[in-house]
């Protein structure tokens, strides 16, 4: 594959912004060049024998080159924080320019032509083939420059002159080679990254499915009894607790009438409707086929008899298309739980209780045992 291509289209550029803290990191290290090649400079006209006079050296081999690196270096920080997105450029530019100005003061030492090498392994950091390239083209045109002057072409044999172009195209290729692994090594990141996350969504989507009803989106009777048995801990450490089963009435007769598509509507938009009027604190379930079971937790007798009257009427008094504009009811059994009472009982009490609505009309919510 492309590396540069691969570059341009998948890593995103919020990634490239965090080459920003390198490209100041760079900066620095540039400033490290600059000061210890003059602090060398001084060193070796002081302890070794150097065939410059006094103003010559001061003038062209310590102020101008450190001028002139001084200047690229604060130009480079300048436009890094004004302009980021040439920050790059800057930087390349910058940093090749020092790295020729040195070379040409030392260009008897051959071992300097090694401080080209900076830019072109600084442009890796950035992944892009393209950069690498452009940085290249930088140097080749840092020592093109260099040809001008006499004293340096007089200096090189026709070797050098081979050597030197070949030596930036291998440093080049090596460049070439960490970006093209670099490239690799991210995509197979983000790759893991991306199917790291898919699973977690999916796991989260296949948690929340196994806890709630598909049809409702209700909690199932199998999340309500886990609910249920957390709530009546809490119940038994003085937390008062209600809990209400509400069943539709007359329900097969609305699925023979007007098909079981019809009553999967009445359904959802029951649900809907209990859901709409609990709280946070309140936990509904779908508890079995047109059964709705509800938790009320931390609410008076009134309060959990209220909300659940307030969803009975509000069903009530709702036509629907589906059914011609006629309304459905529900039946309602509502019971406390106190101390007396187990899990198992209380639910059986509402469960008589809800019978008892059923018996004695439908369209009510009974909250005490009547006797048949
Ligand atoms: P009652 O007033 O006494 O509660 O009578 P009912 O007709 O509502 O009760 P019954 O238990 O006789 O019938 C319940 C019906 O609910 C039977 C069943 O086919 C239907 N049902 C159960 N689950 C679903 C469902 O998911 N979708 C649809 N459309 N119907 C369902
Ligand atoms: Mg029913
Ligand atoms: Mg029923």
């Amino acid at each position: 594959m492309n590396s540069s291509s691969v570059h341009n289209s998948q890593i995103p550029t919020e990634y490239e912004s965090k080459h920003s803290k390198w490209i100041r990191k760079m900066l620095h290290a540039y400033w490290v060049v600059v000061i210890v090649h003059f602090l060398i400079q001084v060193g070796c006209y002081l302890f070794l024998k150097y065939d410059r006079a006094l103003p010559d050296f001061i003038v062209n081999v310590l102020f101008w080159p450190t001028a002139i690196s001084m200047v690229c270096i604060l130009l480079a920080s300048y436009v890094d924080r004004r302009f980021p997105s040439c920050s790059f450029t800057t930087m390349s530019v910058a940093s090749t320019v020092i790295a020729w100005t040195i070379i040409h003061v030392n260009y008897d030492i051959r071992i300097m032509l090694a401080i080209c090498l900076l830019p072109i392994f600084a442009s890796v950091l950035f992944f892009n083939s393209k950069r690498v390239w452009f940085v290249f083209s930088l140097q080749m045109a840092g020592y093109a420059l260099l040809l001008f002057d006499p004293a340096y072409r007089a200096y090189l044999n026709s070797f050098d002159m081979v050597s030197i172009p070949v030596f930036l195209i291998l440093a080049t290729y090596v460049a070439q080679i960490i970006v093209t692994s670099g490239v690799e090594v991210l995509e197979d990141l983000q790759q893991s990254m991306e199917a790291k996350q898919e699973l977690i969504v999916r796991n989260a989507i296949i948690a929340k499915q196994s806890k709630t009803d598909g049809l409702t989106n209700l909690y199932n009777q199998s999340s309500f009894k886990d609910f249920y048995e957390k709530a009546i801990e809490y119940a038994n450490s003085g937390m008062s607790l209600h809990l209400a089963l509400i069943d539709i009435d007359n329900f097969k007769l609305i699925n023979d009438t007007y098909g079981h598509r019809v009553g999967d509507i009445i359904l959802e938009k029951v649900s809907r409707i209990i859901q709409e009027s609990i709280t946070a604190s309140d936990i509904a379930a779908r508890y079995g086929g047109e059964e709705f079971a509800l938790l009320m937790l931390e609410q008076s007798f009134e309060q959990a008899y209220n909300l659940v009257e307030q969803i009975r009427q509000k069903i009530s008094l709702m036509g629907h298309f589906e059914l011609e504009g006629a309304a459905i009811t529900v039946s309602i059994g509502l019971k406390g739980y106190n101390l007396n009472l187990s899990k198992d009982k209380l639910f059986e009490e509402v469960d008589a209780c809800l019978y008892a609505a059923k018996r004695t009309g439908k369209n009510k919510t009974v909250t005490s045992l009547i006797p048949a």
